[in-house]
């Protein structure tokens, strides 16, 4: 089964993203993921690492996060919170709601990620 790699922290991004990013590699792709995400609800699988976000951002440094530290935790709460491991595989539209039913609408999403420099704009 082919499926795409998601960050599970992307899964809150994602839900809050209104066109602005780190550039415009950045935004055109995360666009066009999310168009795609949306349109073709393929299997995704849950990883702590590089994924199809990442691959066209300007923290990506030969495929680490300069931040992997701090986004592995917004990573490892959304895990948590969501009863779902790294490596997981299922619909996109399950893990959407997942992140909106235990994290979004249950008003957690500033405990996991409140030091982020988007913060402000995510509500
Ligand atoms: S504050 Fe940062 S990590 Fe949290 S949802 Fe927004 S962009 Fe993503
Ligand atoms: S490389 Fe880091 S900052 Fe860039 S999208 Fe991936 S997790 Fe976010």
């Amino acid at each position: 089964m082919q499926s795409c790699k998601l960050r599970p922290h992307h899964g809150m991004c994602i839900a809050f993203f209104r066109g602005k990013g780190y550039d415009e590699a950045f935004t055109e792709n995360m666009t066009s993921i999310i168009d795609m995400l949306k349109r073709e609800d393929p299997h995704i699988t849950l990883t702590i690492s590089e994924d199809i976000i990442c691959r066209k951002c300007p923290h990506n440094k030969e495929h680490l996060c300069d931040s992997r530290d701090k986004v592995g935790c917004y990573d490892s709460s959304v895990l948590a919170l969501c009863e779902l491991y790294e490596g997981d595989t299922l619909r996109y539209s399950e893990f959407e709601k997942l992140v909106r039913d235990n994290i979004l609408s249950a008003g957690k999403r500033s405990e996991i990620c409140g030091d982020c420099c988007w913060n402000s704009i995510c509500h």
